[in-house]
């Protein structure tokens, strides 16, 4: 391998190996052919466009990126350790953003990070053109196919960037976490990516042990997580450990009952100011402090190689974050655990937690799926990497594999079928059943998830059914016999057992194993209504720049705007700014802020 590579690896992001897929990836950027790389989360897919970026000794990487917080992060972490880079995003006044760009167009800087909009206004497209590019990185590429669990609008149009005269001979590079087939075909095409070399990695992960500990008490919790942490110390004082809490309050307490065990540690979490959590962050960094306690604030481009526990003392709100949580263990290779220590109630002070949010539906049938991965009772690799879509082997390693008849494990799974059995007996599932089962699966590949399902295989008349029309499907009512609570252990089982497909991490939809997760067009639903209309696409793109202002200012989507107004605006298709004042709805502080973006969506539907 070239000692470059290696070299700027060592000396500059002081790594000591190159993870799965990383390797291969950077070699092909560095030859200048487009790439493609899935990897997990967590599997270190920024480091496959910094670390080429920081070799070139002239002009700079296009970062596109949706997640303004994740740019920040990234931007700091890489001038701290010497890789001079900046954002450009709008967040910022205009002078940070000419100052951006100017260090761009001058490759003082080595990366510059964008969001996709930045990146195709027109300003930026005319300053592109100025700059020496040597590569273009499209993070989260996922969100160019609306087949995709994120699909935005403006990351469909960004192979205009190719079109730009001195991108003719610039190698892409697209990184995403989650893809399928036709995701990836999209993402290739959008980007008219030729021949590119595709990186994808397995989520298995065969140094990592896997363990659930199930605790009557709060009090029993506690004790197995002190003998836990003990026991780990003992085996290896230089262990390093990160304990993962769902609450700030629980990250003090759990830091209160180490203490008054004996056992120092750190704690990092959102509500310490930011000189505080540098510290703990530091201490944690240099190893004098071995273990942190810490919410999932903690994590985001931090990499350590040497973590050989992590442990959640609560339940995380999905398996996605589960993997890429307990995924930070183990970094180099070598063996280390991943420890879940629950108890039955924490699955409903994690539901409370997710009550609060207004997409709550959607998270409580990711949560349920965290509760499958507690009572699986096969293999836990086995299960996530299901999860994920993919087919594995028993891992051999975790306790399921390990200790089939442990007692504490057996016990609970026990009381938990016996409440699954109940459910089961009240209706003895024949194969016509599970073929229609299988039907509506067909009939509506990842469209909806396993509450609507039901509700269409129940027949029920329910708000949900009536306003998408499921009334009219052929599936509606056709087990209308069974409870509709044994349709949806049916699919859970399904899920658990691989037939039935997840997709999305936000909304979790459903679809049969071998039957592509392409919906059909609507208009074979109901068999009259119309194609979508060019509003319904210009409201869609509305509610897409609105939601992602709600998201970015962290407040309620209808503090932006509200539907209604939305929906007005697509209707009138205002052209200018006093067009926009004469919508009803839109005030005057709305207009500042958003009437550029507005009515730059506006124009391309008029
Ligand atoms: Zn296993």
């Amino acid at each position: 391998m070239n000692p470059v590579i290696l070299n700027c690896l060592k000396e500059k992001f002081r790594l000591s190996s190159f993870r799965d897929g990383q390797r291969d990836a950077i070699e092909s950027i560095l030859q200048k052919k487009d790439t493609l790389c899935i990897l997990p989360t967590g599997g270190g897919k920024s480091l496959i466009y910094q670390l080429p970026s920081a070799i070139y000794t002239d002009g700079i990487t296009i970062v596109i990126s949706p997640l303004i917080s994740l740019m920040k992060d990234q931007v700091e972490y890489l001038n701290s350790i010497g890789v001079p880079a900046m954002f450009s995003n709008s967040s910022q006044d205009e002078l940070e953003q000419l100052k951006a760009v100017s260090l761009a167009v001058n490759s003082k800087i080595k990366l510059l990070y964008l969001s996709p909009e930045r990146a195709l206004s027109s300003y930026f497209l005319k300053m592109i053109q100025k700059m020496k590019i040597n590569l273009v990185a499209i993070d989260e590429a996922h969100c160019i196919s609306q087949w995709g669990n994120d699909f935005r609008p403006e990351y469909k149009e960004l192979g205009k960037l190719r079109k730009l005269p001195n991108m003719q001979s610039i190698p892409f590079v697209a990184l995403t976490a989650t893809a399928t087939k036709k995701v990836s075909d999209d993402i290739i095409h959008s980007l008219q990516m030729e021949f590119p070399t595709v990186v994808q990695k397995s989520f298995f992960r065969k140094n990592l042990l896997f363990k659930v500990h199930f605790a009557e008490s709060e009090v029993e919790k506690e004790k197995i997580l002190v003998q836990k942490i003990k026991e780990q110390t003992a085996k290896d004082s230089k262990s390093r450990i990160i304990i993962y809490c769902a609450t700030r309050n629980k990250t003090e307490e759990v830091q209160k009952i180490l203490k008054e065990n004996g056992i120092s540690s750190s704690i990092y979490h959102a509500g310490k100011t930011d000189k505080f959590r540098e510290k703990a962050q530091t201490s944690y960094a240099m190893g004098k402090s071995k273990i942190l306690v810490a919410t999932n604030a903690f994590g985001m481009g931090v990499d350590f190689p040497d973590i050989r526990l992590v442990l959640h003392f609560q339940v995380p709100a999905s398996v996605e974050s589960y993997y890429q949580e307990s995924g930070r263990a183990g970094r180099d290779g070598k063996d280390s655990e991943c420890v879940l220590i629950c108890k039955e109630s924490d699955f409903q002070v994690q539901n409370f937690i997710i009550r609060k949010e207004k997409n709550y539906k959607g998270m409580e049938t990711l949560l349920s799926h965290m509760r499958g991965y507690t009572l699986e009772t096969e293999c836990r690799q086995k299960f996530i990497c299901a999860y994920f879509g993919e087919e594995v082997d028993h891992c051999g390693k975790c306790d399921l594999c390990l200790e089939k008849d442990s007692h504490q494990v057996h016990g609970y799974i026990q009381k938990q079928t016996q409440k699954k059995k109940k459910i089961e007996l009240s209706h003895e599932w024949q194969e016509q059943d599970r073929e229609s089962l299988y039907q509506c699966l067909r009939d509506f590949p990842a469209m909806y998830g396993k509450k609507i399902i039901s509700s269409i295989l129940k027949g029920s008349k329910t708000k949900d059914i009536y306003k998408r029309k499921l009334d009219k499907s052929n599936c509606y009512g056709l087990l209308k016999h069974i409870p509709e609570d044994s349709i949806q252990l049916e699919i859970e089982m399904g899920v658990q057992s691989g037939k039935i497909l997840v997709k999305g991490d936000k909304y979790p939809k459903l679809y049969l194993k071998g039957f592509p997760a392409v919906p059909k067009p609507k208009k074979q639903l109901s068999g009259n209504s119309k194609p979508l209309s060019a509003d319904a696409s210009l409201l869609r793109e509305l509610k897409n720049f609105r939601d992602r202002e709600a998201r970015k200012m962290k407040w309620k989507k209808f503090m932006v705007m509200q539907n209604s107004v939305l929906l007005r605006i697509a209707k009138q298709k205002p052209n200018s700014k006093q067009d926009l004042k004469l919508i009803k709805g839109v005030g005057d502080q709305r207009i500042e802020k958003y009437s550029e973006e507005i009515l730059r969506i506006v124009s391309k539907y008029i």
